[in-house]
């Protein structure tokens, strides 16, 4: 392993932990996703400031409702 190797691998390391931090803030009960929770896409921050405590992408608001509606019958 030479020394651009190395720096890689540290730098990944750095990022998941950063990324494992954000995730958890974002799980966070009540918080803003970042993410869908359903499928994983991210937000569009328009979409996350125009809806509160919104946690999943357009689409899968779609389907969820169109379930809701389904079961409501
Ligand atoms: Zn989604």
């Amino acid at each position: 392993m030479d020394k651009f190797d190395r720096a890689q691998c540290t730098d990944e390391l750095l990022r998941e932990a950063a990324l494992a931090q954000q995730s958890a803030r974002y799980n966070a009960p009540g918080a803003e996703f970042e993410h869908c929770q359903e499928c994983g896409e991210s937000i569009p921050r328009r979409r996350r400031e125009a809806i509160r405590n919104c946690s999943t992408c357009a689409d899968c608001q779609l389907l969820i409702e169109e379930k809701q509606k389904h079961y409501r019958r």
